[in-house]
């Protein structure tokens, strides 16, 4: 209700950077989700940045695998393919894979994609060329069943286990721009722009949703995880506005008005986003004009 941004015709005139900040009804500037995530992904990236250029020692190395404070992490896609390649888990691995196991069973599973992936940043101002592209007609549409992303996932394992030999890392876009990010150029990163070519002129965020093993793992602990996005029947006028910001907006089909009457006889109003591959990215509370949604704590009851 306070949003600037009222309607689909309004989000899709919206300029990209006016989507950081939003007006209220007292004319007073605010802050979107959009920016809070960005200064995330940003903030992260500058920590690696200057714990190896300064020395601060506080987040080294990359996204691949680091070192918080001197205790160790591993991205768990990472750890799996360490693990089908040598056929061994080391202690340091074990520490650091639970350990990130544990926050983003927390935190959300593939909040790991919105809020600290330094390829969503670029995938997400792709996706925003993509999409006027599609509404000019100059491309058009292309979309698979996401549930690919898992052969994908299978297909990257099964190769490092008979191969002995970490090939997604070779094409892994996080990778690359982390090591880019920390380490400065290298020729490598011609086949980030090659796939951000592909995600701008082919297929909307194509990356992240068909093939991306890593947003596949975190998608796994996503199911199960703690923190939601919940949203309220009562608020939705069921203008769309959602539906057509997710770029995952498989995971909103039950939103949709057909399963309101069965909502409504089982007395259901409220509901959370189940499917692990919602990124509590919370583009949808930003261009919801109703504040449909918000985050919940699924332990709340606990603590
Ligand atoms: S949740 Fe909000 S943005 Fe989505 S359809 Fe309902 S009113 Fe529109
Ligand atoms: S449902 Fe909302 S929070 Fe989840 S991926 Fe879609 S826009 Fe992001």
């Amino acid at each position: 209700m306070d949003r600037y941004n009222s309607s689909i015709r309004d989000i899709l005139n919206a300029s990209f950077f006016s989507t950081f900040y939003y007006r209220t009804r007292e004319g007073k500037i605010r802050p979107t989700w959009r920016f809070w995530r960005w200064m995330s992904v940003i903030l992260i990236n500058i920590a690696f940045f200057l714990s190896y250029h300064i020395d601060i020692q506080l987040l080294e190395g990359t996204m691949s695998g680091s070192r918080l404070l001197g205790f160790h992490l591993i991205d768990l896609f990472t750890a799996l393919e360490t693990w089908a390649a040598t056929h061994t888990i080391h202690t340091n691995m074990i520490i650091g894979s639970v350990t990130i196991a544990v926050f983003y069973l927390l935190v959300g599973g593939k909040s790991f994609c919105a809020w600290a992936c330094p390829y969503g940043i670029l995938s997400e101002i792709g996706e925003y060329w993509h999409q006027k592209l599609v509404r000019k007609k100059i491309i058009k549409e292309r979309s698979w069943d996401p549930r690919i992303r898992f052969a994908f996932w299978a297909v990257f394992l099964v190769v490092t286990f008979i191969d002995g030999f970490l090939v997604f890392e070779v094409i892994n876009p996080i990778g690359i721009l982390s090591r880019f990010i920390v380490y400065g150029w290298s020729l490598a990163i011609v086949w980030v722009l090659v796939i951000l070519l592909f995600e701008i002129f082919y297929s909307r965020r194509m990356w992240c949703k068909y093939i991306c093993p890593v947003g596949t793992t975190y998608n796994l602990l996503g199911w199960v995880s703690a923190t939601k996005v919940q949203w309220d029947m009562e608020k939705c006028d069921h203008c769309g506005a959602c539906l057509d910001a997710c770029f995952e907006n498989h995971v909103l089909e039950f939103i949709k008005p057909k399963h309101d009457k069965e909502r409504k006889e089982k007395g259901i109003t409220k509901q959370i986003v189940v499917n692990g591959d919602c990124t509590l990215c919370a583009r949808c509370f930003d261009v919801c004009h109703t504040d449909a949604y918000n985050y919940t704590f699924r332990l709340k009851d606990l603590v």
